[in-house]
C-alpha cells in the first residue's frame, strides 16, 4: 500500500464531499471510513496524483482492487469501468427509489456488477438512507 500524504487525502475526501465517488454512500453513514483509491491501480501505471484518486467506500474499494474493465453481459466485449474523474455519474447509473442503482451503459453494467452495487446489504442500506432524506439528495 501507498503511502498518500495526508494533504492530499484530505483533498481528495474534500472533493468529494464524503461521498464514495462509486455508489455515492457518505462516510457519516457507513460503518468503516472510506479509502482513497487509485482509479488506475499503480501496477497498471497509475500515479499517487490527485486526478487518479477518488474517494471509495471499503466494500467499493474492496470490490474493486485493481479491475480496470470487465466484459458487459449484454455485448460481451470488454469495456472500462467507471472513471470517477472522466465519466460522469448519471450518464451511467440512475438510482431507483427502491435503493437500486440501475446501469444505464455498458460501463455502468460492468462497474455494477464488479463493484456489487445491487448487493442485498447495500440496497437495503441506501433505501432505508434514502427514507431518512440522506441518500437521494446526495446524487
Ligand atoms: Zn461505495
Amino acid at each position: 500500500m501507498t503511502y498518500i500524504p495526508e494533504s492530499l487525502r484530505q483533498q481528495v475526501t474534500e472533493r468529494a464531499k464524503g461521498r464514495c465517488e462509486y455508489c455515492y454512500l457518505h462516510q457519516d453513514d457507513t460503518y468503516f471510513s472510506h479509502e482513497i483509491d487509485h482509479i488506475y491501480a499503480e501496477k497498471h501505471g497509475g500515479g499517487t496524483i490527485g486526478e487518479n484518486l477518488c474517494l471509495a467506500c471499503a466494500d467499493c474499494n474492496r470490490y474493486k482492487g485493481s479491475d480496470l474493465c470487465s466484459v458487459d453481459p449484454q455485448t460481451n466485449t470488454v469495456i472500462s469501468l467507471y472513471h470517477p474523474r472522466r465519466d460522469q455519474w448519471h450518464e451511467h447509473f440512475r438510482l431507483l427509489d427502491t435503493g437500486i442503482i440501475e446501469p444505464l451503459t455498458g460501463t455502468g453494467r460492468v462497474t455494477e456488477r464488479v463493484l456489487r452495487f445491487n448487493r442485498v446489504d447495500l440496497v437495503a442500506e441506501c433505501a432505508r438512507l434514502m427514507t431518512l432524506g440522506k441518500y437521494e439528495n446526495l446524487i
